[in-house]
């Protein structure tokens, strides 16, 4: 059976990039890697739309997540943290596990926070000066204004970060034009590899905290992976990195914007589909990453996602922490053209009228392609 899948991550893995890492592992203390790896990591910037440099970590996303904590904050201090679903929740717990007081700007789940509440709260709090955001909440399916939310920082000496670990080249992201301090990201979503590889970028004005910074640390030090950079301190993943340097090739041929668009246009596709089947949108702001859509009542969500996977092959996300059987998420995120919504799409419906769900087959799917020909 032919397997899809359509959750935010880990994304569909194209063989140009597996194949690339099929390659033979070589030193890493030698000019040959060094080389691969200053290529990459230049060409790297490009994902982020920025000029500074992009530091990379043997870790998962969360990895990159507690990098940013620990080298801009020190234990005591204070830092304004958006909670609107799971994972602004976790950079929530990372902040209390290094004893930094937390500000929160509670959400409601599927809500995206406003620049006014910001504001506000840098207002309340002007000795809270690093903000945390989570560009694209991968648990709700919703998506932030970062672009007016960097205007309320920009000028200002405080520095805004952002959780792009689901964001990145699904959502437009332009790191300096728009002001943005500090952004973390993973390699297994948009970025089209599998799972491993963090990523990092700061701002001048991110670096000066970095610098002077002393909240205990060691593996995530980034001024280790500053001294001799672009070589790593330690090991680096060297055929991830051979990796990533096809995906970015590959990225930079389809071009950043036309990136972009295939994930909105792909949005948009789902959620239209979505809504002729009669479903509702859980999220207020969508975004282009993932959509999430409440269960109907008379199903069981678990059943669906369960069924969906098992029955036909293609992979959703369920609901995570209260919203577990709640919503299911489809995603649309990396490799993903719109032959394989549509198949998501479809396999939905299959399943859906397996539930006892009334639809009449091929209407998400009619929704689906109508949009794709007006957008495509
Ligand atoms: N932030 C967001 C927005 C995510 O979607 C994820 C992964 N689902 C993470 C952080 C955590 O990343 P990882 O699982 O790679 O540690």
């Amino acid at each position: 059976r032919k397997n899809y899948i359509m959750a935010p991550g880990p994304t569909p893995v194209p063989a140009d990039i597996l194949l690339a890492g099929a390659k033979e592992t070589i030193h890493h203390r030698t000019p040959q890697f060094l080389e691969i790896m200053k290529e990459t990591l230049e060409s790297a910037k490009y994902l982020f739309q920025t000029n500074s440099k992009i530091y990379t970590f043997v870790s998962s996303g969360t990895g990159a997540m507690e990098a940013a904590v620990t080298n801009l904050m020190n234990p005591g201090e204070k830092a304004i943290v958006v909670v609107a679903g799971k994972f602004g929740e976790r950079w929530k717990e990372i902040c209390d596990s290094y004893g930094i007081q937390v500000v929160e700007i509670a959400v409601e789940w599927g809500n995206a926070v406003s620049p006014e509440q910001i504001e506000n709260v840098m207002k309340q709090h002007p000795d809270a000066r690093v903000i945390f955001t989570t560009h694209s909440e991968t648990s709700t399916g919703t998506v932030i204004d970062l672009k007016s939310i960097a205007q309320l920082t920009k000028d200002t000496d405080h520095v805004l970060v952002t959780d792009e670990v689901s964001g990145l080249l699904a959502e437009p992201l332009k790191m300096d034009e728009w002001g943005v301090d500090v952004v973390v990201s993973g390699s297994q979503k948009g970025i089209m590899m599998p799972p491993g590889l963090a990523f990092m970028a700061l701002s001048e004005k991110a670096w000066k905290l970095v610098e002077k910074n002393q909240c205990p640390k060691y593996y995530f030090d980034l001024r280790y992976y500053d001294k001799n950079y672009p070589d790593n301190p330690w090991t680096p993943a060297v055929n991830m990195i051979y990796m990533l340097n096809q995906s970015i090739k590959m990225i930079k041929e389809e071009g950043i914007e036309n990136v972009w668009e295939r994930h909105r246009i792909l949005g948009e596709a789902t959620r239209n589909a979505m809504r002729a089947l009669n479903l509702e949108l859980f999220s207020k702001r969508p975004g282009n990453v993932v959509t999430a859509v409440k269960v109907p009542e008379s199903i069981d969500g678990k059943k669906l996602v369960k069924i969906i996977r098992d029955k036909y092959g293609v992979t959703i996300a369920g609901g995570q922490g209260h919203l577990s059987g709640k919503i299911f998420r489809v995603a649309h995120l990396g490799y993903v053209s719109m032959f394989d919504t549509i198949t998501a799409i479809s396999a939905l419906e299959f399943t859906l009228s397996e539930l006892g769900y009334k639809i009449e087959l091929g209407t998400g799917v009619r929704a689906a392609m109508e949009t794709l020909k007006r957008e495509g």
